[in-house]
Order: structure tokens, then C-alpha cells, then sequence
């Protein structure tokens, strides 16, 4: 049993949180928000009043934040009230610049440091599915898995310091670039008086096989757990989609990386969300492809 503070007890730290109780640990969480809170106390999760006093006898420090900004922030405020030897994860997704000032604020204060942004969603967060990215060194690496176990179906530690941020925006430019691909084939398909269903048999079993079609398809039919089901309910919104492509650009700029097609999918998604859509599941961009997003 670990003492563990949880903070940001949003739509994906709630049932983190839970997990970690389920799995026997103590938890002390905080957030802004009273009601997430209130559902934190129904998970059997201890409330607490401020970060500071969730930190203070934790051995393990979990952050799942919106965005860079309030990491660092908290962070601020709690790395110089933290259990010597405590180890801090970040699992909010955030720009890699960031995550490495977080790094540098814990270590300053001597404790340990691991980025493990995730990927799964609310439904993976709520199974304890989760796959975590890890970037940090060895020794911070080896003390938060065992913790991260009860919330993840598959941890990788990535490299260093931001590695896991680093890994967690090329998969989602590779996911966002893939899934306006696959739409387009479907678009392209209906104006060829090809069925969703043949695309989908041909292109599945062929070169054009990728997760964005036979996993998280956007025509309601072929896949029938997809959000294309379910009027694109989400699933995974298109406004987390545009901010994980915005970090991703963010990045390549700085590294001066060339990611042509992931500015365009930046571009693409940001007009979607733009128009309304930003609650909408990102495979609803093929409606807005079909020109019936706005
Ligand atoms: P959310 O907005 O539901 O939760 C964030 C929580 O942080 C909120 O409850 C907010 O009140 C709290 N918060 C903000 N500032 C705070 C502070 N200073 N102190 C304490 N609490 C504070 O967001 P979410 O969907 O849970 O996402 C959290 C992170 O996980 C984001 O970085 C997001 O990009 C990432 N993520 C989300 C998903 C998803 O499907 N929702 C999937 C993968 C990664």
C-alpha cells in the first residue's frame, strides 16, 4: 500500500483515482472543482483542501492537468512541500518543453521525475486499460511503474526526460493525419458508387489497412462499436485532437522537424472544432470533408 496524491481529478483523473483505490492504495486527491471532488469521495478517494496538504505525506505525486501551464504551476507550489524521495508523474498531455521544466522543478527539489502521458481515453482510464508513456531516468522509471499497474494495460518507458510527451504527440499526428486519410477514402468512395462496406473489406485486409479503419471507423457499419454508430458521440473529441495536433507542431517547429501533412491535419481539425464540432468525436471530420459539417 502506497500513500498516493492525485491532482486534476477530471474526466480522466476520477477514474484513475479509482483504480488506484480499487488496487489498495491511499489516495488524496484535489481539484478545483467541487463536484469532480465530490465524485472523488463517492470512489473512496480522501478529499483534501489544497494541493500542498494532498502532497504533503505522499509518496507517489500524480498530476492529470489540461495543459503545461498548470503543471508547472502546481508543481511550484508542491515540489518544495513533497515527501523527500517522492516520485512525480505527470500524465496530463503536454507540450515537451513543459514536461521538461516539470522535470527540472522536481529535480531541483530532489525528488524523483517521470512524464507518463496516455493514450485510451475516458473508457481505458475507467477499465484500467491505459497505455502510459514513460520519459524519465531509470531509478524515477522503476519506482512509478508499479504504481501506474493498476491504470494501465501497457506502460513504455520511452527515454529520458519528455520522451514520453515526445512519443505521445507523433502517435496522435500520425492518428489524426490517418483518420482524415481514411475519411477521404470513404468520401472519395461514395462519389464512386462504391458501398462503405466494400471499401472497408478491400482496404482492411490491404495496403491501406490502419487502426483509424478497422478499429475507430467513420462510417457507422463495418466497425460497430465505432463512435460513426453513435452520431460521433465521443470517444475521443475533436477539440483533444486539435490540441495534441497543436503540441505536435508546437514540437516539430522547435525541433525543426518537416510535418507537412500534420500541419495540414492541424489546419483541418482546427476549422472542424472552429465550426462548432469540438465536442464532436474527431471521426466526425468526414462530415466536414463531405462539406455537412457546418
Ligand atoms: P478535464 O478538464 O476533465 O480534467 C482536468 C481537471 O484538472 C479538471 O477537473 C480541473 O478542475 C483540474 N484542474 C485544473 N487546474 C487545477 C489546479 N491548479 N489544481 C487542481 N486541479 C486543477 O480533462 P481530462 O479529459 O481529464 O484530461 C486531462 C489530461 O489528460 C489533459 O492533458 C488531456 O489532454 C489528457 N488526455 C485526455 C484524454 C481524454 O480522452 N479525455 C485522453 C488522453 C489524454
Amino acid at each position: 500500500m502506497t500513500t498516493i496524491a492525485f491532482i486534476g481529478l477530471g474526466n480522466m483523473g476520477n477514474p484513475m483515482a479509482a483504480n488506484l483505490v480499487k488496487a489498495g492504495h491511499v489516495v488524496h486527491g484535489f481539484d478545483l472543482m467541487p463536484e469532480h471532488l465530490e465524485t472523488a469521495k463517492n470512489n473512496g478517494v480522501v478529499v483534501m483542501a489544497n494541493a500542498v496538504s494532498a502532497v504533503k505525506d505522499a509518496d507517489v505525486v500524480i498530476t492529470m492537468l489540461p495543459a503545461g501551464k498548470h503543471v508547472l504551476s502546481v508543481y511550484e507550489d508542491i515540489a518544495p512541500k513533497a515527501k523527500a524521495g517522492a516520485v512525480f508523474i505527470d500524465s496530463s498531455t503536454i507540450d515537451v518543453e513543459s514536461a521538461r521544466k516539470a522535470h527540472a522543478i522536481a529535480t531541483r527539489h530532489g525528488l524523483l521525475s517521470v512524464d507518463a502521458p496516455v493514450s485510451g481515453g475516458t473508457g481505458g482510464a475507467a477499465a484500467g486499460t491505459l497505455t502510459f508513456m514513460a520519459g524519465g531516468d531509470k531509478a524515477a522509471f522503476d519506482k512509478a511503474e508499479p504504481v501506474l499497474k493498476p491504470m494501465a494495460g501497457r506502460i513504455v518507458h520511452c527515454g529520458d526526460a519528455g520522451a514520453g510527451q515526445a512519443a505521445k504527440i507523433c502517435n496522435n499526428m500520425i492518428l489524426g493525419i490517418s483518420m482524415i486519410g481514411v475519411s477521404e477514402a470513404f468520401v472519395l468512395a461514395e462519389k464512386l458508387g462504391l458501398s462503405h462496406q466494400a471499401l472497408f473489406d478491400v482496404a482492411s485486409t490491404s495496403s491501406g489497412q490502419c487502426w483509424s479503419l478497422t478499429s475507430y471507423c467513420p462510417v457507422p457499419g463495418p466497425v460497430p462499436n465505432s463512435p460513426a454508430n453513435r452520431d460521433y458521440q465521443p470517444g475521443f473529441a475533436a477539440a483533444l485532437m486539435l490540441k495534441d495536433l497543436k503540441l505536435s507542431q508546437e514540437a516539430a517547429q522547435q525541433a525543426g522537424a518537416a510535418t507537412p501533412l500534420g500541419a495540414e491535419a492541424t489546419q483541418l481539425y482546427s476549422l472542424f472544432a472552429g465550426q462548432g464540432h469540438g465536442g464532436t468525436d474527431f471521426s466526425g471530420i468526414i462530415k466536414f470533408l463531405r462539406g455537412e459539417a457546418s
